[in-house]
């Protein structure tokens, strides 16, 4: 990073009525900040001299004092199956390097970004790579927004001058709701009509669990809601989940139906992660689907992927189809992850980026009164 990068204000973190008041703050008219909308979010133009219509001078002014900067490419890996993962750098930490990963999983009508939220993750799920890897810092709203950004500009349009990106999860690395000041305007621009213009149903927000924030996110914003349970009872969600210990189950079901209540959302669904003996037995299946038949929910069950230095397996094929069935007999409608990319570790939990940890204790060795930061 330049001084000169530091001292610019990046143009993605900002809102379209944030845009059009620093471009009146340049003296210019307010439409200029819709042009420039247009080469930002409808052309995925980042330099203002390739910004024709908006004059030499007003092009002078913007380059002296901002930028479009998305995050910058670490590397660039492409899967056998077509899946694509960015490393991306997010500054440096005590001297090293840090990075985030970013995926892309094309299928036939849509393509899927899979975004990160922060630079590692506190939380400490026992089955993830990135919570192995501890915190370091909350992501920008502009480093968040500016992997789609990077995405669609990367992967250049269809041809009928179709977006690359038609999705995006929030199921990258990081707890999304423990950096909610940056992610919610993140989600804003994200659904915007005059910045990416995604439909609401298109932009999945995963959560492992933080109660206060799901209510705050009810009022602030009409995402798809996924919720990492991964356990159909307290006793083994707090081992598998540590910050189940501080938001149980029965208080994290209230707020997902509040969240649907409040929303007029159709469904939530429920990440399912299916680890060999831990949680894929006859005995879950029955207990999951008794707290969630007769809800609006699906499951979404995960075949874990192992990295290294983990201690599970993941469930045999078998036993992920029967609980799936299972549950679609108590009418608790369950699908079956795909895994994609995992010849390239894009797979669900495998994003480990690089992350020095900063954090001193982690949530899961006990940081239970240190509050999420929100
Ligand atoms: N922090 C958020 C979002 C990022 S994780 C959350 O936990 O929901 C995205 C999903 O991948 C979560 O459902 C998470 O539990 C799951 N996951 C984590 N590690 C995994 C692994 N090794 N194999 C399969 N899924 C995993
Ligand atoms: Fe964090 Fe989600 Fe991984 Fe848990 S599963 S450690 S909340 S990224």
């Amino acid at each position: 990073m330049t001084d000169a990068a530091t001292t610019r204000t990046n143009l993605l973190g900002l809102t379209p009525a944030e845009l059009e008041a620093f471009v009146v703050g340049l003296g210019e008219k307010p439409y200029r900040a819709r042009q420039l909308l247009v080469w930002m979010y409808k052309r995925w133009v980042g330099d203002f001299e390739a910004m024709t219509d908006l004059g030499k001078g007003l092009r002078a002014k913007l380059a002296e004092v901002a930028e479009v900067r998305p995050p910058e490419i670490v590397s660039e890996h492409a899967s056998g199956d077509g899946t694509r993962k960015w490393l991306l750098r997010a500054g440096r930490s005590d001297g090293r390097e840090q990075a985030i990963e970013a995926v892309f999983i094309p299928e036939v009508g849509r393509g899927t970004l899979c975004i990160s939220s922060q630079v590692g993750c506190a939380l400490d799920c026992a089955f993830c790579s990135t919570g192995a890897q501890g915190f370091n810092r909350n992501l920008e709203t502009a480093e968040i927004v500016g992997q789609v950004w990077l995405a669609n500009q990367r992967l250049g349009s269809g041809p009928g001058g179709e977006r690359a990106v038609t999705n995006v999860v929030l199921m990258g690395m990081g707890e999304p709701l423990a950096n909610y000041k940056n992610v919610v305007p993140a989600l804003q621009l994200l659904l915007d009509d005059r910045a990416f213009d995604l439909s609401r149903r298109r932009v999945t927000l995963s959560t492992s669990g933080l109660v206060p924030q799901i209510y705050r996110l009810a009022e602030d914003t009409n995402v798809a809601l996924a919720v990492s349970l991964h356990a159909p009872n307290d006793a083994l969600r707090n081992e598998l989940v540590p910050i189940n210990r501080r938001h149980p189950i029965a208080e994290l079901l209230a707020s997902c139906w509040h969240y649907l209540e409040a929303q007029n959302g159709r469904s939530v669904t429920f990440e399912y992660v299916m680890l060999d003996g831990v949680n894929d037995r006859p005995e879950h299946a029955r207990e999951l689907a008794g707290l969630l038949a007769g809800r609006d929910a699906k499951v979404n069950l995960i075949p874990f992927n192992p990295f290294p230095g983990n201690r599970f397996r993941r469930s045999a094929p078998a036993a992920i189809e029967a609980f799936r069935d299972y549950l679609n007999s108590r009418g608790v409608t369950a699908t079956v992850r795909r895994t994609r990319g995992d010849d390239i570790d894009a797979a669900c939990g495998q994003l480990a980026g690089r992350v020095h940890d900063r954090t001193i204790v982690r949530l899961g060795q006990k940081r239970f009164g240190v509050e999420v930061e929100a």
